[in-house]
């Protein structure tokens, strides 16, 4: 299987927690294998997303605090393709064909991004071409790149199942 891996930029650790935990909770939920912050160590946003993984399942994988562009080199170094989502890019309906099956470093930012981002991505893609959201657009690309087979994923060594019920709340404990 094609890794998947979020690498979120731009991160403000007083302002920013919220859509931060945000990014990692879609990408676990949505598919990919893992998310890295650039730049900024913050454990509090390791520990909500590691907690969520250990109730509900993974894998998945949390890291902060490394530097984007020896992320973006290491990707690369190992035949990985890098994709920054921006509003500025080539539409994403467009160029999907070129991503499946391959190993993918999804970047996706903030207000301003870096313009070296630009010429170190492989494919600057966008998500229609209005301003919306770093959550929306991460959200939308990885449903269209598993079209959909990701809402069925099985997570592994989860505490907690949710039994789909028509009103109210039903949730089995495992183990
Ligand atoms: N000017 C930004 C841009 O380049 O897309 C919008 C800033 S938005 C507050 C923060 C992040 O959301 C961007 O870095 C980008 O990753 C994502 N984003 C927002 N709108 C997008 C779109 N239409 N297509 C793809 N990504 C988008």
């Amino acid at each position: 299987m094609p890794r998947v891996v979020v690498l979120r930029m731009g991160h403000r650790p007083r302002r920013d927690k919220r859509v931060t935990t945000h990014i990692g909770l879609v990408a676990r939920a949505l598919g990919a294998d893992g998310m890295i912050l650039a730049d900024i160590k913050d454990r509090g946003i390791e520990e909500s997303i590691r907690r969520v993984t250990q109730l509900w399942g993974g894998p998945f994988f949390v890291r902060t605090g490394e530097p984007w562009k020896e992320v973006i080199k290491k990707w690369r170094s190992t035949g990985g393709l890098v994709i920054h989502l921006t509003m500025y890019g080539l539409p994403l309906e467009d160029l999907l064909w070129k991503v499946r099956d391959r190993d993918l470093l999804i970047v996706v930012g903030a207000e301003k991004m870096p313009g070296e981002l630009f010429e170190a991505a492989d494919l600057n893609l966008a998500v229609g071409h209005q301003p919306h959201s770093e959550v929306a657009a991460l959200a939308v690309f990885l449903d269209r790149l598993f079209g959909g087979a990701e809402l069925k994923k099985e997570f592994k060594n989860k505490k907690l199942r949710i039994i789909p019920s028509p009103k109210g709340k039903k949730v089995e404990k495992i183990g």
